[in-house]
């Protein structure tokens, strides 16, 4: 039976503070969050379910957006049309990342900030990412485009920072000549 997680909105001061690092072995509850995280994020980029269970369209997701204040991110990526690869990453770090910059070209979008927000980020075209799976083993991940986007935009929200709080209020918007696009 599924059952909807409730994603709290930006209005929540979890949303604006920094999340403590998580120790292991993971509580069984966070575990379940996190299995639970992956199916609504899956069935929220698949249109029947989403449409079913009135989701929000949406490929990730931080703890505290569920009200835990702790360092972990789940990212369900869409890699190709109907294929799906989940990320789990406990106490994630960017640990280097590419000089070329890109900007979602549409914006970001956000579970919990749930209105229209315009504006180009700035984000890394390129990332690696360390952290830990679930049961504690180091991971090491790397990711482009979109899923750069991703990783960097879940890892904000570890630090208390919405998209929002990036995009520059003097220079909103980006042109193609400043920065790709994608
Ligand atoms: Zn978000």
């Amino acid at each position: 039976m599924f059952k909807k997680l409730n994603i709290l909105d930006e209005k929540e001061k979890i949303l604006h503070q920094k999340s403590e690092e998580a120790t292991f072995p993971l509580p069984q509850e966070y575990k379940d969050y996190i299995e639970r995280a992956i199916q609504e994020l899956t069935y929220s980029q698949i249109e029947e379910y989403e449409k079913k269970y009135d989701l929000r369209p949406g490929m990730g997701l931080a703890f505290p957006q569920i009200g835990i204040a702790k360092r972990i991110i789940i990212i369900v990526h869409e890699y190709t049309e109907g294929k799906f690869n989940n990320y789990v990453v406990v106490n994630p770090k960017i640990i280097s990342y590419s000089d070329e910059m890109i900007a979602a070209e549409e914006g970001e979008g956000c579970l919990s900030v749930n209105r229209e927000v315009e504006g180009h980020i700035k984000r890394y075209a390129r990332v690696t990412v360390e952290g830990y799976d679930t049961e504690g083993n180091k991971i090491r991940i790397r990711a482009r485009e979109e899923l750069s986007i991703a990783f960097q935009h879940e890892i904000d929200h570890l630090d208390g920072i919405l998209f929002y709080d990036r995009i520059d209020p003097n220079h909103p918007f980006y042109t193609e000549q400043e920065i790709r696009l994608i």
